[in-house]
C-alpha cells in the first residue's frame, strides 16, 4: 500500500475543507471497500479523510412520510434500529443480510451507495423506496443517482450526508447470497405504496441496480410464478444470466408473497 496521510474530520465543513486542499484525497467511512482497493493498488489516494465519527452523518430520523438515515450509519445500526424496524421493516431486514457481522459493524449506507457495487443490497432499497440522496450540494433522486457500473452521479469531493426513504405501506426484500462474500447473486426489493402503487428494484443480476417495470405491472398476479422479461443480465464465474433470471423471478415472488401476507 502506498503511503498516505490520515485526517479525522470532526464535522462536515472540516471534511470538505480538507478535501478542497487535496484533490487526491478520499473520504473514509468504514473502509470496507476503500482499504482493500488500496491494498490491491487499484487506487492510491494521497490522504484519507475519515468521516465515520461525524455526528450528523450517524443520525436516524423519522417523520410522517419518511425515514432519513445518516450516510455514516453502519449496516448493523440500521438492522437493529427499532425505528427502522417499525417504519420500514424491509429495509432493516435488508441491512441485516449484508455480508457478515464484521462487515455490518463497519460498512455504511453512504459508502455502499457511493461505491454502487452491482451486487450491493442498499441500491435496491434506495430505488424501490423512492430514495433521495442528500449531499453537501444537492438532493439527488435515486433514479438519477445510479448511473452505471460502479458509477454514480456524485461529483468530485461531493459528500453524501443522508438518505431519505419514503415510508411504504409494506416492503420486503428477498436475496440469494453469493456463498463466499454474502453479496447478492440476486436481490429483489418490493415496496407497496398507497393506491396499489408498487416499486420493484433488482440488484446483483446486471451491470447495476434497476427497476423491474414488468414485475411492477404484474404485481397483482404475483401469487403465480410468471415469466417476466429481464434484459441485459450478466454471466460471470458465479452464475449464468439464465440462472440469475430464474433467481430474480423466484425472489420477486417470495417478496411479493410476503407483502401480501401482511396487507
Ligand atoms: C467481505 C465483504 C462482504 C460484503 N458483503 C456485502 C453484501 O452482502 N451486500 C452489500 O451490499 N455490501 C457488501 N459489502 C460491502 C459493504 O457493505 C460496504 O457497504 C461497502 O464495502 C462500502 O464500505 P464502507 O461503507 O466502509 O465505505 P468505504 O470503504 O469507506 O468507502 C467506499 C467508497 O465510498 C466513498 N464514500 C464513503 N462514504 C461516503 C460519503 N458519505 N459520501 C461520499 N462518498 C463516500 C469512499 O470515498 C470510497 O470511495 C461487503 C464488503 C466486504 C468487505
Amino acid at each position: 500500500m502506498n503511503p498516505f496521510k490520515y485526517h479525522r474530520a470532526e464535522n462536515l465543513q472540516r471534511a470538505k475543507d480538507q478535501q478542497n486542499l487535496d484533490e487526491n484525497a478520499k473520504y473514509l467511512a468504514g473502509g470496507m471497500t476503500l482499504l482493500p482497493a488500496m491494498k490491491h493498488g487499484l487506487i492510491q489516494p494521497s490522504q484519507l479523510i475519515d468521516i465515520s465519527t461525524i455526528v450528523e452523518l450517524g443520525e436516524i430520523q423519522v417523520d410522517a412520510e419518511s425515514v432519513t438515515i445518516g450516510a455514516a450509519t453502519q449496516h448493523d445500526r440500521v438492522a437493529t434500529s427499532s425505528a427502522v424496524q417499525k417504519e420500514i421493516p424491509g429495509l432493516a431486514y435488508l441491512a441485516s443480510q449484508i455480508g457478515d457481522a464484521q462487515v455490518r459493524v463497519r460498512g455504511t449506507l453512504g459508502g455502499s451507495l457511493a461505491n454502487n457495487d452491482p451486487a450491493a443490497d442498499y441500491p435496491a432499497a434506495a430505488l424501490a423506496l423512492k430514495g433521495q440522496i442528500i449531499t453537501d450540494r444537492r438532493t439527488i433522486e435515486a433514479e438519477d443517482f445510479f448511473t452505471g457500473f460502479y458509477a454514480t452521479a456524485l461529483e468530485d469531493g461531493e459528500i453524501i450526508r443522508k438518505v431519505r426513504f419514503i415510508k411504504p405501506v409494506q416492503s420486503a426484500y428477498a436475496k440469494f447470497k453469493q456463498a463466499a462474500s454474502g453479496y447478492a447473486l440476486a436481490g429483489v426489493f418490493v415496496a407497496l405504496y398507497p393506491n396499489q402503487e408498487v416499486r420493484v428494484a433488482v440488484t446483483g443480476v446486471g451491470q447495476g441496480v434497476f427497476r423491474w417495470l414488468a414485475a411492477e405491472k404484474h404485481y397483482s398476479d404475483s401469487s403465480q410464478v410468471i415469466d417476466l422479461p429481464l434484459e441485459n443480465l450478466i454471466t460471470d464465474l458465479h452464475a449464468t444470466s439464465k440462472y440469475r433470471a430464474h433467481l430474480a423471478k423466484v425472489l420477486f415472488n417470495r417478496a411479493a408473497t410476503q407483502i401480501k401476507q401482511y396487507t
